[in-house]
């Protein structure tokens, strides 16, 4: 469907033309309409679909048909989860307003109150907004909402995800009663806390809009499976790293100590990998999603907490390190490459530990992932030290020998974990990290009391540190339960050893594990045709 069927005005359908739109996005296509004759919607979208332009174009129609307000005070509230996705709206609301008159301000977290403030001051049509800030600003009457006409809740799921649900429910609760309100709603997912958030602060009956999750996009992107042992990824990730054809390219990781780890092995092999987690203070995270933007960084290592709704155009290649851990995340992950009509390539590394992801990822995106051989000759070899879990060992180890501005310094009071000064301020502002339990670390002194067991080549203990360990004096014993103590399914095991023999080779793993008998089998036949493949390969 082309812009030109919808009911723009000309000086809004000009911004659309300058921008490069021609044909709608099938979001825009099934949304806009119903958008633009002044329903209430809730959309299924994610980034990268063109959501953004179905509620600014919206905003830019109803705010242009209506008397304009002499108060300055603003008529549409967009409220994003953070403050990239803030600078991205309001650079995208530039864009398409080009001809005709339109303010505009983003207001978000971790920079000084002034100018946002005067803006105001001036008067603004649109405001977008992170919930902390926008809360400040209106408690102090520094921002109204007497005369919001438009409320968007963008990426809203993403907000649950963040913890913005009271906030979200403050403000909507603050909207003029008795005036009319259109309200848009965006979601990659639609789920209960969507539906009570809809019910409560919309029309009744909006209009749904579900797109297939990211068909669309999914399918212009060349993706392939690479199996690997744990011990391949790293060599494997830089082999493909050193092709010519990866650009600018993002690299995923399912925990934060993989991508610092991560992006610690790559700068220390020569590949200057910047990382992206949830630690990185709002300043950083600025720092290098614009030097991805312009291309001064090539490479990003990021966790999903970090990367959603990251929007960065030309983004050549997709790395799942690790497969995540859900089929959703697989087609956000991917969707970072092949936007706005340019294609894309995703490489996901299939290892050992997360092999078992691969079976949900490809039902939820209906197809089989190819995959692809690369020759051991191939590879990339890991020429970089050990690197330290431990607090301070990457500056320890490497940052400080290799000279980099983000080792330690004497004198220095503080630094945030990717080596950046940081002051106590933004400390204070910078985004909670992710809900992820750290294994434990032992401490030097368990570390000495404890001697880790020796491991071989493979990576498995060596039976003579095993016995070692097992007849140390001061090992604590562990005691032997008692008998039916245990708990159910130890207690069956246990029944099986006892039993004949007979009896226990007809006790099937399904009734042992508690588990479903056909899951067993299919787990079991993913594990083995995963082991064919690397032995098949070596
Ligand atoms: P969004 O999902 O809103 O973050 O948009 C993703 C990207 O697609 C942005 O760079 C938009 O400028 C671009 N875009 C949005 N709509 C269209 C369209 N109809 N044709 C081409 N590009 C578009």
């Amino acid at each position: 469907m082309k812009f030109e069927i919808l009911d723009l005005k000309p000086e809004i359908l000009k911004g659309v033309q300058d921008a490069g739109f021609e044909h709608c996005t099938p979001i825009q296509e099934q949304s806009l309409p119903e958008c633009l004759a002044g329903k209430d919607v809730i959309a299924q979208s994610q980034t990268g679909s063109g959501k953004t332009a179905v509620f600014l174009l919206t905003i830019f129609s109803r705010l242009s048909a209506a008397q304009p307000g002499d108060s300055g005070k603003p008529r549409a509230l967009v409220m994003v989860p953070t403050r990239e996705l803030a600078t991205q709206v309001i650079d995208d609301c530039v864009k398409l307003c080009k001809h005709f008159p339109f303010r505009s301000v983003a207001v978000y977290g971790g920079v000084e109150y002034d100018k946002q403030i005067k803006a105001f001051k001036q008067g603004v049509d649109l405001v977008v907004a992170t919930p902390g800030r926008m809360i400040d600003l209106y408690k102090s009457r520094t921002l109204s909402l007497d005369n919001i006409e438009i409320f968007v809740i963008d990426e809203a799921d993403r907000m649950f995800d963040m913890g913005f649900a009271p906030d979200i429910i403050y403000i909507a609760g603050q909207m003029p009663k008795k005036k009319p309100r259109q309200t848009m709603l965006f979601s990659a997912t639609i789920d209960d806390n969507v539906r009570n958030l809809a019910s409560r602060y919309m029309k009744p009956d909006p209009a749904m809009i579900e797109i297939e999750p990211d068909q669309v996009t999914v399918n212009t992107i060349d993706q392939k499976v690479i199996y690997v042992s744990n011990e391949e990824k790293l060599p494997m990730l830089m082999t493909l790293l050193k092709r010519g054809e990866v650009e600018r390219s993002i690299i995923f990781t399912n925990m934060k100590r993989t991508a610092e780890m991560l992006g610690w092995k790559l700068a220390a092999n020569g590949y200057p990998a910047k990382v992206l987690t949830g630690d990185v203070t709002q300043e950083r995270r600025h720092k290098i999603i614009e030097g991805m933007k312009s291309g001064n960084i090539k490479m990003l290592v990021a966790t999903d907490v970090a990367a959603r709704g990251l929007h960065i155009d030309g983004i050549t290649h997709v790395i799942n390190y690790d497969l995540p851990e859900d089929a959703a995340n697989y087609v956000h992950r991917i969707g970072r490459t092949a936007r706005a009509g340019k294609s894309g390539k995703a490489y996901s590394l299939v290892c050992e530990d997360h092999v078992l992801n691969l079976p949900e990822i490809e039902k939820y995106i209906e197809r089989k992932i190819e995959n692809e051989w690369i020759e051991t000759s191939e590879m990339v070899k890991d020429t970089a030290p050990e690197y330290s879990y431990g607090r301070g060992g990457r500056e320890k180890s490497f940052e400080r020998k290799a000279g980099k501005p983000g080792g330690p310094e004497r004198g220095r009071k503080s630094f945030s974990r990717d080596g950046s000064k940081d002051s106590p301020k933004e400390r204070a502002a910078r985004p909670k990290p992710e809900m992820k339990v750290a294994k434990p670390q032992p401490s030097d002194q368990r570390k000495r009391r404890f001697p880790a067991v020796e491991k071989d080549a493979g990576g498995h203990a060596k039976p003579e540190s095993l016995a070692q360990e097992r007849t140390r004096p001061d090992r604590p014993r562990r005691e032997r339960p008692k008998p039916g103590s245990h708990r159910p399914v130890q207690r069956k095991m246990e029944e099986a050893a006892q039993a004949p023999p007979s009896a226990v080779t007809h006790q099937p793993a399904a009734e042992l594990s508690g588990m479903d008998p056909k899951d067993v089998k299919e787990k079991e036949g993913i594990v083995k045709r995963f082991f064919k493949k690397i032995l098949k390969k070596s």
